[in-house]
């Protein structure tokens, strides 16, 4: 701190006075104000007034290992010491990143070719589009630039990332999504299934309407298709049984590329490595973040196969350089940390973890189903939601969020740091809680659904 710092004011009012928070209604964080963490442990982080929440979404789905992991600070602060930065431009290179790589392609669930660094969820999206136009103009394939994300999907926020979202609020008054960026329906059975039709056939109404869309705009012009492996920001969708199988069918057969978002799902937290294996994807290419680091470094990085390297490579050869790359990317204190974190998910076996606390809790939080207000319970491994309904019959609410707002600001209220998106209220703790803490965060949830059930009476 220096003299810049008024300590007349508090903490609060100084956050009011100068500071413009993401994803948050600007005029009333001026009323509402901000809730300051100092400290976590664990799976719990601590406010300044010494107030202990669990983190029931770890962080932003991300902080895997919990809050103070002392490999992971090691790793940074050694790194620190012998090169705190270098960069990959022009054939330099270090060697966590060049370690680091070498561990992502080995436990990459189809065969991967190369790693390529980014900073974060969305610069790696943001990239994955520029080099599949590359190598679509590479193959001399100009027409071939169209690609298809889903609504209720998550990719980011940069302009390109933000369009491949499928969220209104990404969209409205920022003049997106771009050309070129199309979305297809969510598969979501609970809430877009029809009367009397099974998951099957709701997960072949997917694909084909996919089919229908990319014959629509023309095969010859449809490059990618885009999807986390189980959407979390746009409320927790777990897709129903086949579904990929029939999304890949289709996309074969027009020479599609597949690029899984593995930005929440990668390392562990459906109980796999990565989401793809858990749900059946072949993906060209894989965006990983969040996870990958803990969130301790912002770091992110994309692996793509052959299929795709082949013809971005000759295509730098031909313009003499492969005009992409940021300063910071393969950062070597990011690289560090990934390498410690991946050897921390696998030397406590983090995975089987998320996958056996991950049936449990998911386990539990459907014995809330009879509850008036639980419309639906969805999940895999580490991840879950709870869907809010005043109406089970019709599934629907009076005003969108209202009720998952209310549960948020209990669970809050009773040391349990949740969020929700509109009414789903999600569960993604760090992948180290035992099963004695799921309990306790479920008690949590329980509570604060009686006392929200006592309130709306
Ligand atoms: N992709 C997915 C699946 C995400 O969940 C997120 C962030 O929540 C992003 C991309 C964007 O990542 P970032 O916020 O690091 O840009």
């Amino acid at each position: 701190m220096n003299e810049l710092t008024n300590f007349d004011q508090t903490a609060e009012a100084r956050d009011i006075a100068y500071h413009m928070h993401a994803y948050t209604n600007a005029v009333r964080h001026a009323e509402v104000g901000p809730m300051i963490i100092e400290g976590g442990e664990g799976i719990y982080v601590e406010d300044n007034e010494g107030r202990r929440y669990i983190e029931g979404m770890a962080g932003l789905w991300s902080v895997g290992v919990g809050f103070n992991d002392q490999r992971l600070i090691k790793a940074a602060t050694d790194q620190l010491q012998k090169l705190p930065f270098y960069h990959n431009f022009g054939h330099k290179s270090h060697a966590p990143a060049i370690d680091l790589a070498e561990q992502l392609i080995a436990i990459a669930p189809v065969p991967m070719s190369k790693v390529f660094y980014t900073n974060s969820g969305s610069e790696a999206n943001d990239t994955v589009l520029k080099m599949i136009w590359y190598r679509s103009n590479a193959m001399g394939k100009p027409e071939k630039k169209k690609v298809i994300s889903r609504m209720r999907g998550y990719h980011g926020v940069t302009i390109a990332s933000a369009s491949l979202t499928g969220l209104p609020n990404n969209h409205k008054s920022f003049d997106l999504p771009i050309d070129r960026v199309l979305h297809t329906m969510a598969p979501h059975f609970w809430k877009d299934g029809n009367p009397g039709e099974t998951e099957e056939e709701f997960a072949t109404r997917c694909a084909n309407e996919l089919e229908a869309m990319i014959q629509r705009e023309g095969p010859e012009t449809v490059a990618a298709f885009w999807a986390e492996p189980v959407m979390g920001a746009g409320g927790v969708v777990v897709p129903p049984k086949t579904y990929y199988e029939k999304i890949q069918a289709v996309l074969e057969k027009h020479d599609i590329l597949f690029v899984a978002d593995e930005v929440i799902c990668g390392f562990g937290r459906t109980g796999n490595m990565f989401g793809s294996e858990t749900m059946g994807i072949r993906p060209d290419v894989i965006v990983m973040s969040k996870q990958i680091t803990s969130s301790y470094i912002p770091f992110s990085a994309i692996m793509m196969n052959d299929r795709v390297y082949g013809p971005i490579a000759e295509e730098s050869n031909r313009i003499g350089t492969f005009g992409h790359g940021f300063t910071a990317g393969g950062h070597p204190l990011g690289a560090a940390v990934a390498l410690a974190n991946l050897a921390v998910i696998q030397d406590n076996d983090l995975v089987a973890n998320a996958r056996d606390v991950g049936a449990h809790l998911l386990g539990r939080l459907h014995g809330l189903a009879d509850s008036p207000l639980v419309g639906e319970v969805r999940g895999i491994g580490l991840i879950a939601a709870v869907e809010l309904v005043e109406d089970k019959a019709t599934k629907s609410v009076s005003t969108a969020g209202k009720l998952g707002g209310l549960m948020n600001n209990a669970m809050m209220r009773n040391g349990l740091i949740s969020r929700n998106m509109y009414d789903a209220v999600a569960f993604c703790p760090p992948l180290i809680i035992t099963r004695a803490q799921a309990d306790d965060l479920f008690e949590i949830v329980a509570k604060s659904l009686g006392e929200l059930e006592a309130e709306l009476g």
